[in-house]
């Protein structure tokens, strides 16, 4: 993850804090209706591509505000069984 957010940063971060930030979240919304799309059309392809868009908007947003996502991924999911049930995989009843 950490190789992921170094690389969007160097191609995109200064482009992205340029741009106002309502349009930066747009942008990321739009591709997560596309994400949805594809998954609801079942297009693997589509699926593949739509999945990276959705992680790189992600991860622009995380720079700008310069947030590090492996390490706030890991204070929300850390390794080891599930937080609330102590069971991994978990067995939670949150369907
Ligand atoms: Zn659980």
């Amino acid at each position: 993850m950490e190789k992921l957010q170094q690389h969007i940063k160097e191609l995109y971060l200064e482009k992205d804090k340029k741009r106002p930030i309502q349009k930066n979240i747009l942008k990321f919304i739009e591709e997560i209706g596309e994400l949805a799309e594809a998954i609801i059309k079942q297009d693997k392809n589509n699926m593949e591509e739509e999945f990276a868009d959705v992680l790189a908007w992600l991860i622009s947003l995380a720079n700008i505000y310069d947030i590090d996502l492996e390490k706030a991924f890991y204070k929300k999911y850390p390794p080891g069984p599930c937080p609330k049930c102590k069971q991994k995989p978990c067995v939670c009843n949150d369907f």
